[in-house]
């Protein structure tokens, strides 16, 4: 019997062959031709992703919430007032990030877990003026819910604001048009969407945000997240040139320039559709078996991952029986609802048969835990909606 389980959790997720290979490969040195050549071209290839063709892009080892500190580091100085449209858990992390840059936060918050902010409270916030900086979690992963982006980045514009994205679920699944949408600074991490094993933190900052960081009255508050320490570097390497501040994650590096290869190879717009289509089967599915999702409405519901309620007496222990099934799916995280729900991943390199997999091993979950429902109803959804 094969003993393999099926990695269904919103990040890090099941990476490709191809990927995999790359993670191992001899390391070379940061410094040899053929790697600086990689380097250089992943820099590249991130424009294309970021959909951001005059972004600098930065890739730096460290995980997302690096990610997070080196957008708040080097965009806001002490007493900067930064707006944060908060729709869950990485919103309140962000929060925090911008308070420890010495920031003045004030947070435009949903009215229930599982909503976005009203836009109109976001434009009343910035009515009132003086903000450096606005941020949002494109999708957050506590709750499955994706706010507006493209309306934020307009509004960030309207008001003269500059829009900080945290795209670590959304970067490479979600549709994101980093500079169609005006948004000033977007950042990753390689584990979600952009198919990496986790360790890269990637940013692609807009010439506003490179403006904002040359003009800097005092020096940013972190060594090691300080653009003025990786900018060297990333130019180094697109020119095809080594630089050094920190040894680069040399295989990583490789395995993400390899994973963005393929990613541009399917073209971003066919992959925005491949992630609505699973995600619409998957959802589908989740509903004919009974179980509410956390997202109020279809419209705020994000495509890279679905969180669906327990349905009435069935707790927790239903994970531990779709992983029996051969699934792995994660349990809830918001803390005001954390123990009534949980979360599956389906971005990145996912399939039509890991949906119907990961429904079918679901299903026998529900059944296990004793749920009333029809079995088959939720692949019969899926596939409904996948063929129909
Ligand atoms: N932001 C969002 C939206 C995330 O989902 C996560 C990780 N789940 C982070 C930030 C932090 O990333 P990391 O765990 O890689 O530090």
């Amino acid at each position: 019997m094969k003993d393999r389980k099926l990695l269904m959790i919103p990040g890090p997720i099941e990476f490709t062959p191809e990927v995999m290979r790359a993670m191992g490969m001899p390391t070379t040195s940061h410094v040899a031709p053929n790697f600086i050549e990689v380097f250089g071209q992943a820099l590249e290839r991130l424009r294309g992703v970021f959909l951001c063709p005059n972004g600098q892009p930065f890739v730096v080892a460290g995980s997302g919430s690096l990610a997070m500190d080196i957008a708040a580091a080097n965009l806001v100085e002490p007493g900067d007032k930064a707006l944060v449209v908060n729709s869950g858990y990485f919103s309140d992390r962000m929060g925090d990030i911008l308070e420890r840059y010495g920031a003045i936060v004030k947070h435009v918050r949903a009215a229930t877990v599982g909503d976005a902010p009203p836009l109109e409270n976001v434009d009343a916030a910035l009515k009132q003026g003086g903000y450096k900086v606005m941020a949002f979690t494109h999708v957050d992963t506590s709750t499955a819910v994706v706010v507006n982006a493209k309306t934020l980045g307009a509004l960030g514009l309207e008001h003269g604001v500059l829009t900080i994205l945290d795209g670590v679920c959304s970067v490479a699944g979600e549709e994101l048009r980093q500079e169609e949408w005006g948004i000033d600074l977007a950042f990753t991490a390689s584990q979600k969407a952009i198919g990496v094993p986790p360790g890269l933190a990637l940013a692609v900052a807009g010439p506003r945000a490179m403006d904002a960081f040359s003009e800097r009255r005092s020096p940013v508050g972190s060594y090691y997240a300080d653009w003025t320490n990786w900018l060297p570097v990333m130019e180094a390497y697109e020119a095809r040139r080594a630089g050094y501040f920190g040894t680069p994650a040399v295989n990583l590096v490789w395995a993400l320039n390899v994973s963005l290869g393929q990613i541009l190879e399917e073209g971003m717009d066919a992959r925005f559709q491949r992630h609505r289509r699973l995600s619409q089967a998957f959802k589908a599915a989740i509903n004919a078996l009974g179980t509410d999702q956390v997202p109020v409405r279809p419209e705020v519901a994000a495509t890279t991952l679905t969180a669906p309620y327990y349905p009435d007496g069935v707790d927790g222990a239903l994970l531990g029986y779709v992983k029996e099934a051969g699934v792995i799916v994660a349990g809830g995280l918001h803390p005001e609802v954390s123990h009534r729900y949980f979360r599956i991943g389906h971005m990145g390199a996912v399939t039509e048969s890991d949906i119907l997999v990961t429904i079918g091993a679901i299903e026998k979950g529900l059944y296990r835990a004793g749920h009333s429902f029809d079995i088959g109803a939720g692949l019969t959804a899926a596939q409904e909606a996948l063929y129909g």
